[in-house]
């Protein structure tokens, strides 16, 4: 049987740099899948539908939460965002490791319902750093700007709920980490059950034969 991907989830604060340092490691691991949200947010300028997200309106995006269409979904800043669950899982079923960029009650979600994931929190080096990035981003109003500001402070209090934290002065050593944290991931015993098994079945085997 094929092995299933690793659905990696990501999170932490708006400025904390999580696209930039998703982006280096799917350049180095091309295999794994960016997981595209929906959204009922404005498209920012140079954000493109259906790559950057699925840009749609309330109604369309209600109507699939009805409908169980979103693997988890979340209300931030006003505006809806949500996984699309059918690419997620055809994803993983077919052994492609699956990144999600999403928010902490999304992230909370997916670990109620699918606890194998690995949850990783990105953090800016300090708070101060975390604002000049937000600032230097210049696609926030200045009241928007707060708003992100002000939940970064409410989101460093769920890091706990996480398995790996990430500082990410270097996108590139930020990246790294995560590729580390991966293969530490795919090497733990509880992942490899069917192969210990079969291994286990081997030796048993092989002790019959000898006597
Ligand atoms: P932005 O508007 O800056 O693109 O994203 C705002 C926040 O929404 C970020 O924290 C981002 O990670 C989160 N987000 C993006 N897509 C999803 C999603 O599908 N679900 C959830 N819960 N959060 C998301």
């Amino acid at each position: 049987m094929k092995k299933k991907g690793l659905l990696i989830v990501i999170s932490g604060p708006s400025g904390a740099g999580k696209g930039t340092v998703c982006k280096e490691y799917l350049k180095n691991n091309p295999e794994t899948i960016l997981s595209v949200s929906m959204t009922t947010r404005q498209p920012r300028r140079g954000e493109v539908d259906g790559v950057n997200y699925f840009f749609t309106d309330v109604a369309t995006f209600e109507r699939m939460i009805d409908e169980g269409g979103f693997l988890e979904h979340a209300k931030v800043y006003g505006n809806y965002y949500g996984t699309p669950k059918s690419f997620v899982k055809e994803n993983l079923l077919a052994g492609r490791d699956v990144i999600l960029e999403i928010d902490i009650q999304g992230a909370l979600q997916v670990k109620e319902k699918f606890d194998e994931g690995v949850f990783i929190f990105i953090v800016p080096p300090t708070m101060e750093e975390l604002k000049r990035r937000i600032q230097r981003r210049g696609t926030e109003t200045p009241e928007e700007l707060l708003r992100r500001f002000k939940s970064a402070y409410e989101e460093i209090n769920f890091i706990t709920r996480y398995n790996y934290l990430v500082i990410n002065d270097s996108v590139k050593e930020a990246a790294k980490k995560i590729e580390a944290i991966v293969v530490a991931e795919k090497c733990r015993v509880d992942r490899n059950s069917d192969f210990y098994t079969n291994l286990q079945g081997g030796i048993d085997n092989a002790i019959s034969i000898h006597r």
